[in-house]
């Protein structure tokens, strides 16, 4: 099989890092979990934390099942990132990964076709390229980033178009944090539909 049939079918994959850690945002902050991260984005947030995973050629094409086989043991939840990871046919991993009997979440912007099976589907919808209509009805949790006044109403535009059983989280863009946070403590005051979340990864400085 050709490389790009093996890309397609998702039995490789462009692996950036791999590492076991807290997670530090959203609905299941301060949960143990195991982070896939995968390489490649073609969104393009300017403020993005990530930019070194945009060029999916700098991160080795991986087989999906080496990248399963060295998962510790003892791990539970499994998380897939990026990059944009649904840029990736993602129905063998998540196949494989659920045979193992793991938890199964994603986080994405929601932007590519949804292919995979997934426990949590966190969705972060960006303005440079909006959700597909899939995205919206599999949103488990909708984690919108605040970096500027308008991103209230973008985030109020786009929770009108998740299901209604989708949590809601508002994040402070990391670089104007201490900007944005008393703005979004007032916010959710005002809207408590909405939750605050925080990167609390990088206060307790860990991955
Ligand atoms: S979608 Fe995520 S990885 Fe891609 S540019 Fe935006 S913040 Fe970075």
């Amino acid at each position: 099989m050709t490389f790009d049939e093996q890309l397609n079918r998702g039995e490789i994959l462009p692996l950036m890092e791999a590492f076991y850690t807290i997670q530090g945002e959203g609905y299941h902050t301060g949960k143990a979990a195991y982070f896939l991260r995968l390489g490649g984005c073609d969104v393009g947030c300017h403020w993005c934390d990530v930019k070194e995973s945009w060029d999916a050629n700098l991160h080795p094409a991986t087989p999906t099942l080496k990248m399963i086989d060295e998962i510790p043991s003892g791990i539970e939840t499994i998380v897939i990132t990026g990059g944009e990871p649904l840029a990736y046919n993602l129905n063998y991993l998540t196949e494989m990964l659920h045979q193992k009997g793991f938890q199964v979440h994603i986080e994405t912007s929601g932007a590519y076709p949804v292919t995979g099976k997934w426990d949590w589907f966190c969705l972060s919808p960006k303005k440079n390229k909006l959700p597909v209509e899939e995205s919206y009805l599999k949103s488990n949790e909708l984690k919108m980033i605040i970096h500027n006044q308008h991103d209230f109403v973008f985030a109020e535009e786009q929770a009108a178009l998740v299901n209604t059983s989708s949590e809601l989280y508002l994040q402070p863009e990391w670089s104007k944090r201490e900007k944005i946070t008393p703005l979004l403590i007032d916010y959710v005051m005002a809207n408590p539909k909405w939750k605050i979340s925080l990167q609390t990864h990088k206060f307790l400085n860990i991955p």
